[in-house]
């Protein structure tokens, strides 16, 4: 029998297992959602498998036009192997136009163009929400330094302009999307890099022709079939050809 892993943190979409070489982890997606911090909870079967696919997609894309991702490479259907980083305690939030609490606080209508692209940031606390921090805080409570702060500005603004190209290129506009970052030591040079995951969980994608939601807001909405949703972003994206999820049984890859 394999040796068990240890499970170094379990959070509400994912699992992370120690890695079989120092510095790495094992990223498993698990099929559940939640929304209002943590308030619902469901689970979807075969959402783990596309986010798997999805986020090797996007960070592997990253990682080939010279942005720096942790992920390393795929090892199943449900897991890839990733690089150990030190996390900002941060939410890295990217908007293109108007939508959920940015709407809501300035009053704005969803789907209004922003002027530019508008970078914010959330202190990563469940407790306390998430809640919109001021580049003021961060600082002053060390979170991240100055330098840090414009690093991370510029790695978001590179992922915004990559994802909204490629989601352009199969009739998808990103509307916004969150990201995290961590830093890595490469011979005592620190380094950052997007972290965690990229995919309909933590983005707003909506069809461009018809406006259909093809992201989370499906399930906060209840707007119908997650899965489904997901789906068709990764079938555009031709990254699951025509394979139905339920059919996946973990198989490895590399
Ligand atoms: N987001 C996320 N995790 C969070 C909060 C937000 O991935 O804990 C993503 C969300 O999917 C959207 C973007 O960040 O793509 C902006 O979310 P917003 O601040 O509008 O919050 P929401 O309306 O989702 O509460």
């Amino acid at each position: 029998m394999a040796p068990r892993r240890k499970k170094v943190y379990e959070g509400k979409g994912k699992i992370l297992y120690e890695g079989p070489e120092p510095g790495t982890f094992v990223q498993h997606f698990k099929d559940d959602a939640t929304a209002g911090n943590g308030a619902r909870h469901e689970v979807f079967e075969g959402k783990g498998v596309l986010n798997n696919r999805l986020s090797e997609f996007f960070m592997s894309g990253l990682n080939a036009i010279g942005v720096p991702t942790h992920y390393i490479r795929t090892l199943n259907m449900r897991e890839q192997l990733v690089r150990q980083v030190e996390m900002i305690p941060l939410e890295v939030i990217v908007r293109n136009y108007a939508a959920g609490s940015m709407a809501q606080r300035l009053g704005l209508e969803e789907g209004v163009q922003l002027p530019r692209p508008i970078v914010e940031f959330c202190y990563k606390d469940d407790r306390l929400g998430d809640p919109l921090v001021p580049e003021e805080y961060i600082t002053a409570f060390n979170w991240a330094s100055q330098q840090d702060l414009d690093d991370i500005v510029s790695l978001a603004l590179r992922v915004n302009d990559f994802l909204s190209g490629v989601m352009h290129g199969v009739g998808i506009r990103l509307v916004d999307f969150k990201i995290e970052v961590g830093r890595i030591w490469d011979n005592d040079y620190p380094r950052l890099v997007v972290a965690d995951e990229i995919s309909p969980d933590s983005c707003r994608l909506w069809d461009i022709e018809t406006g259909r939601k093809l992201d989370k807001d499906v399930f906060r909405r209840d707007l119908g079939s997650l899965t489904d949703a997901y789906s068709e972003v990764a079938r555009r994206l031709g990254v699951l050809p025509s394979v139905g999820t339920h059919r996946m049984k973990p198989t490895l890859i590399n």
